[in-house]
C-alpha cells in the first residue's frame, strides 16, 4: 500500500511527444499500459510531454511513438536536451517502449533519404538510414521472452544493431529492422524500441506486463501480477495474425 492513495501504488507513465509522434494509433499503448497497471492493482498516471514542457519529478515508465521524417525533425532538438536526463534512467533500470520514429533517435543516429542527419540520443545500440523502399504491412515476431509477437510495420529506415542492444525478436513474417538481417527491434537493459505499430501493446500484454513488472519493481521491490491474458485478446492475435501483408 502507498501513502499516495491509501490502496495503491501510484505509477506514473510518461507519454513522449504525443502530438508530433503518434501514428497508427500508438497511442493504444499508453491507453493499453494504463489500463493493464490499474487491472494489476496501480494507480497509474499520465504525463503528456511535449517539446518545452518539463519531466516530471518521478517517473515509472516512458511510451513514445512513431511519426513522418517531419515529426522528428521537431521534436530531435528537445529530445538532445533530456539525452542526460533519459540515459540515466535508462541506465538505472526504467523501463521504455520506443516505436518507429523514436526507436530510431533513440539509437546514435537517423540519416534520412534526402541525407539529412538527425542525432538521437544513443540509449540503444542501433542507427538508422532512410532506404528508398517502404517496408509495410503485418508482421510476426518470435522472441526469446515474450513469445510470439505481432504488429504492424510500415518505415523506410533501415535499422542495424550494434554489439550494446539485442534485437527484440526474430523476423517470423515481414522485415523488422531491414530486409535483410532477420531481427526486429533492440533491447537495452529495460528499454525496448521497435517497428510494431497497431498499436503493439494491446496486442501483446506480455509485453505490457513486463513494463509495469519492471516498473513495479523499481518501485516498490516486487510485483504480483493479477491478471492474466483474457480470450478476446487471444482471439484478436489470431485475427490480425491472419491478416494478409
Ligand atoms: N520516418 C521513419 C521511417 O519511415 C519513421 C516512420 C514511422 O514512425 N512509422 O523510417
Amino acid at each position: 500500500m502507498s501513502a499516495e492513495t491509501g490502496t495503491q501504488h501510484e505509477l506514473v507513465i510518461v507519454s513522449l511527444y504525443p502530438r508530433d509522434m503518434n501514428i497508427y494509433g500508438d497511442r493504444g499503448n499508453v491507453l493499453a499500459l494504463e489500463r493493464r497497471a490499474a487491472a494489476h492493482g496501480f494507480a497509474p498516471r499520465v504525463v503528456e510531454v511535449n517539446p518545452g514542457d518539463p519531466l516530471p519529478d518521478t517517473i515509472d515508465l516512458i511510451v513514445g511513438g512513431g511519426g513522418q521524417d517531419s515529426g522528428q525533425g521537431r521534436v530531435a532538438a528537445d529530445l538532445a536536451l533530456r539525452a542526460d536526463e533519459i540515459r540515466a534512467l535508462a541506465a538505472d533500470g526504467t523501463p521504455m517502449l520506443m516505436i518507429c520514429g523514436l526507436y530510431q533517435l533513440f539509437g546514435h543516429r537517423f540519416v534520412t533519404h534526402t541525407g539529412d542527419e538527425l542525432a538521437g540520443i544513443g540509449v540503444l545500440d542501433v542507427e538508422t538510414r532512410g532506404g528508398s523502399e517502404r517496408m509495410i504491412g503485418n508482421i510476426v515476431l518470435d522472441t526469446p521472452e515474450f513469445g510470439e509477437i505481432i504488429g504492424y510495420e510500415n518505415h523506410s529506415g533501415n535499422t542495424t544493431l550494434g554489439s550494446g542492444s539485442a534485437p527484440l525478436g526474430r523476423v517470423v513474417q515481414g522485415a523488422g529492422n531491414n530486409p535483410t538481417d532477420g531481427v526486429e527491434g533492440a533491447r537495452t537493459a529495460n528499454v525496448i524500441g521497435s517497428y510494431l505499430h497497431g498499436s503493439l501493446l494491446p496486442k501483446n500484454p506480455a509485453i505490457s506486463d513486463f513494463l509495469i513488472g519492471e516498473a513495479a519493481r523499481r518501485r516498490t521491490g516486487a510485483f504480483e501480477p493479477r491478471v492474466e491474458v483474457g480470450e478476446t485478446v487471444r482471439r484478436a492475435r489470431e485475427s490480425a495474425k491472419r491478416r494478409p501483408r
